[in-house]
């Protein structure tokens, strides 16, 4: 008899592989990211395959995270807002992150081009 059950993992979460530590100990689905906004995040992705951040610096790269311009903070209503989605690429998204939970989120506000 096996000593725990098996884990469901449905995907690797590679577009949420750089969770920060402190939400580490949640699966994806539990924060959210179930199957559900994976599909969502691909069809988004294909319609919109080129990160926004490098395309404002005049660069092309092709976009791989769909990131909530504005923290949905568990708001369903927020995180299912496809306005409130942009696509990014991983250096970009990585780099807002580091902005956002760095402690210069007001900065970082102001200094965002809407
Ligand atoms: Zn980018």
């Amino acid at each position: 008899m096996p000593a725990r059950a098996p884990k469901h993992r449905p995907h690797k979460a590679d577009a949420v592989a750089h969770v920060p530590a402190e939400a580490v100990r949640l699966t994806t689905a539990q924060r959210g990211y179930g199957g559900r906004w994976q599909k969502a995040r691909e069809t988004f992705l294909k319609r919109a395959p080129l990160c926004v951040e490098c395309q404002r610096s005049g660069r092309v790269r092709l976009a791989t995270v769909v990131d909530h311009i504005k923290p949905h903070k568990r708001c369903q209503a927020l995180f299912w807002d496809t306005d409130n989605w942009q696509a990014l690429c991983k250096r970009c998204h990585d780099a807002k992150t580091a902005r956002e939970d760095g402690g210069f989120g007001n900065a970082v506000r102001s200094a965002r081009v809407p």
